[in-house]
């Protein structure tokens, strides 16, 4: 774990790289989430590509960023912006971004910070600090491109999520893409990423070496599965992600089970407030706004009470730990017409995890044992290994430089595939900068 203190010298190196681009990840660069890449080139123009931290258990934080005075951030996910307050309050960092991720960041940071304080964990930055990276923001649209000394930059749909972007950078010497979390499907939420040509490709790699099942198949599974919970009388609670899951998860029950009574507790709703106010962020404004219409949103206690009668309940904390889905599985755990559905990755550590593999979980600190049936499906807006491998392919990048990935298990077979396919492949190592020339 990283403790920062203001002023610390960092590893990155002082001078600018003598020819080409040199790339230098703080975290990100072999290991999912994490994320902070910088970039430079000769004339010392450069640039921080996302600052965020791991949200396992504990938490893994990125190297010091060097003095850098501006940052894309891809999305408003916390493993891409949880330490962008320590760069503001440090660097006076201008933060640049979609419209919509710096409207979400606020509630990102704010839950980050409470998260923190429960939990007991070091944060290198302060609550006042989160009002400062607020107002760093510099937004821009979809398309539009922007000047930073010799560099043109642009920002495309990454898919992913509402909001969510790819970077393009024109320098002297190269086009770079960098795709943040992306994902070339479209989903409910968003359309997916389209591949531009470019000499470097900064790749997502989650899923190197996993094929997604067709994602008509994963519905068909989640939806009779909560048809025979309902059947039989019982409750589905459907822990989800605040940002991206709970309302793709709440359009596909509206799309698919228009008469059930469906709750949605939770940072989600305010997340999907968002999202309806920046319509060009989603695929489908209206299917948002109906399914929106049609959900009960719980927003006091006796709204909470009366969820526990619905037929399904959408609800944080997405990985179980904490949250009203706490709260909600304590009330609904004696009957065994109920069932919990898990719609997202359960990070090693925390409560859904633990739930999966030994039917117990924390509940107000006492491990309880849980006996309904429990299910997890995968609604993945990450690129699978063929779409990725398609992506680059269709990019035309020369080099493609691996991150956000499992060094392991997901990027030797996606590295095997990508040179097979022509390209040079890189496979960055924390705190050691690469140049390409
Ligand atoms: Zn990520
Ligand atoms: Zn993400």
């Amino acid at each position: 774990m990283v403790i920062y203190s203001p002023g610390r010298t960092s590893t990155y190196p002082e001078k600018p790289p003598e020819n080409g681009i040199r790339y230098h990840y703080l975290g990100g660069g072999d290991e999912v989430g994490n994320v902070g890449c910088m970039f430079e080139d000769p004339k010392g123009t450069r640039m921080l590509l996302d600052y965020g931290l791991a949200p396992t258990n504990p938490p893994r934080y990125p190297h010091e960023a060097p003095m850098v005075k501006d940052a894309v951030i891809t999305h408003s996910h916390i493993d891409h912006l949880g330490m962008a307050p320590w760069l503001c309050a440090n660097h006076r960092t201008r933060l640049h971004g979609t419209q919509l991720t710096a409207e979400i960041s606020r509630m990102m940071w704010n839950d980050c910070y409470k998260v923190s304080r429960i939990e007991g964990y070091p944060l290198a930055w302060d609550k006042r600090d989160i009002d400062g990276a607020v107002a760093s923001w510099n937004v821009h649209n979809f398309g539009q491109t922007w000047q930073k000394n010799d560099w043109k930059l642009r920002l495309e749909r990454a898919g992913h999520i509402p909001g969510a972007a790819m970077l393009h950078v024109e320098t002297d010497s190269h086009k770079l893409l960098f795709t943040g979390d992306f994902d070339t499907r479209n989903s409910q939420l968003t359309t997916g990423a389209k591949p531009e040509k470019c000499d470097v490709l900064f790749l997502e790699g989650t899923y190197g070496g996993r094929d997604h099942p067709p994602k008509n198949e994963t519905i068909k599974q989640f939806i009779d599965r909560v048809v025979e919970v309902t059947d039989r009388g019982g409750t589905a609670l459907i822990p989800a992600f605040a940002n991206g899951r709970t309302q793709d998860i709440v359009m596909t029950l509206h799309e698919h089970l228009p008469d059930l009574d469906v709750h949605v507790d939770g940072m989600g709703k305010y997340v999907a407030k968002l999202q309806m106010e920046n319509p060009e962020s989603l695929r489908d404004p209206k299917a948002l706004e109906d399914a929106w219409a049609w959900c009960r949103r719980v927003s006091s206690k006796s709204d909470k009470k009366k969820a526990l009668n619905a037929d399904c309940i959408v609800s944080t904390s997405g990985m179980m730990d904490g949250g009203p889905s706490i709260w909600y599985l304590n009330r609904l755990r004696e009957d065994q017409r109920n069932a919990v559905l898990m719609t997202g990755y359960q990070a090693t550590g925390s409560g859904g995890r633990m739930l999966l593999d030994s039917g117990k979980i924390p509940i107000w600190d006492k491990e309880t044992k849980i006996e309904l049936e429990v299910n997890q499906y995968s609604f993945s807006t990450h690129a699978g290994h063929k779409e990725i491998v398609d992506f680059a392919a269709a990019c035309e990048a020369s080099t493609v430089v691996v991150y956000h990935t499992d060094p392991n298990h997901a990027r030797p077979p996606l590295v095997a595939a990508l040179e097979a396919n022509g390209h040079v492949v890189h496979s960055p190592v924390n705190g050691i900068p690469q140049s390409i020339i």
